[in-house]
């Protein structure tokens, strides 16, 4: 098969080990940066062009859309599914899972724990945002921001209150969250494909600080997951519809608690903890799902 993967950077782990896996099994792998594809959109002829070039057909397309790339990126992957790709994740898929609240919204709307989280608009309401999500020890997180960054646990109301001040003083988006202290700095990684979690690994976050991301000093470990956890990864990778997703859980007194669904999972980290070929487990997956032309949404979204 032919196989276009979206990544800005051919030497980032993630997508060598896609390249790898795709020559392993036989295909021809081919890696595009989104940005410097461009495409004509006319009737009935969806074409794509890559420095200078019009790219031939490609049989699948994996996408590995950073965060900063979301907007354009995911319009590459539309116009790739309405020439027929198989995308691995779909672009309304991937729109979905990078708006954190709508995301959130959706999983409680299909009943998947979650950390009890408030969302305001204006300073005058902050009182009540504070009190909703059960006072102080809180999280206030940046809806932009990624691994770590943006995300603040306010000890005190105190705190709390100075902190959604100066987030709303900006103007930036920012939800508030019910800190899951029991979780002792440490979250779970679970990897689905398909309809399967392949591998799972534990992050512990650096003594003193609650934030498990790699990014932020933390540190992966292999880890067993209890049945619950798996369905509950599962059910949130399919409510946002995401084929392949890294679905982020904190143990909680009260069960599982879905706090991500990621639609570009970092395979370095994961594949190192639990050495499984996740990388080769993606390949199969869309060696058993690419068909033409079955994206649902048909790069409608
Ligand atoms: P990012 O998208 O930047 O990774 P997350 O929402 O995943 O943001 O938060 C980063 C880390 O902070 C998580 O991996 C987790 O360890 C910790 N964390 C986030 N929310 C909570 C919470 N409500 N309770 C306890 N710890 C949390
Ligand atoms: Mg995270």
């Amino acid at each position: 098969m032919k196989i276009a993967i979206l990544s800005r950077n051919k030497k980032l782990y993630s997508t060598r080990r896609l390249i790898e896996a795709c020559e392993q099994r036989g295909h021809e792998p081919m890696v595009l940066d989104v940005l410097r594809s461009y495409m004509e959109v006319v009737p009935s002829k969806p074409e794509m062009h890559f420095k200078g070039e019009v790219l031939q057909a490609f049989d699948a397309v994996i996408p590995r859309i950073g965060a900063s790339v979301t907007f354009y990126g995911n319009t590459v992957l539309r116009q790739f599914e309405m020439m027929g790709a198989f995308p691995l994740n779909e672009s309304v898929a991937i729109s979905r899972s990078r708006d954190k609240l709508r995301s959130l919204q959706l999983l409680a709307r299909r009943g998947i724990g979650l950390p009890n989280t408030g969302f305001a608009h204006d300073p005058d309401d902050i009182q009540d945002l504070i009190k909703m999500v059960g006072g102080a020890p809180l999280v206030i997180k940046l809806l932009e921001g990624t691994q770590g960054i943006g995300v603040v646990l306010a000890e005190t109301k105190k705190a709390a209150e100075s902190v959604i001040e100066a987030f709303m003083g900006l103007k930036a988006n920012i939800m508030v969250q019910e800190y899951i202290k029991e979780a002792g700095g440490a979250d779970i990684r679970c990897l689905v494909i398909g309809d399967k979690v392949v591998a799972a690994m534990k992050r512990q976050a650096l003594p003193g600080e609650f934030r498990s991301n790699l990014h932020r000093g933390g540190s992966a470990s292999l880890i067993k997951i209890t049945p619950t956890e798996r369905a509950t990864a599962v059910k949130a990778a399919k409510v946002m519809g995401l084929n392949v997703a890294g679905v982020d859980i904190l143990r909680a007194e009260r069960g599982p608690l879905v706090m991500e669904v990621n639609s570009s999972p970092g395979l370095e980290g994961i594949e190192i903890a639990t050495g499984k070929d996740i990388a080769g487990m993606i390949i199969e997956f869309i060696e058993k799902n690419a068909r033409p032309n079955r994206t649902k949404t048909r790069g409608k979204g």
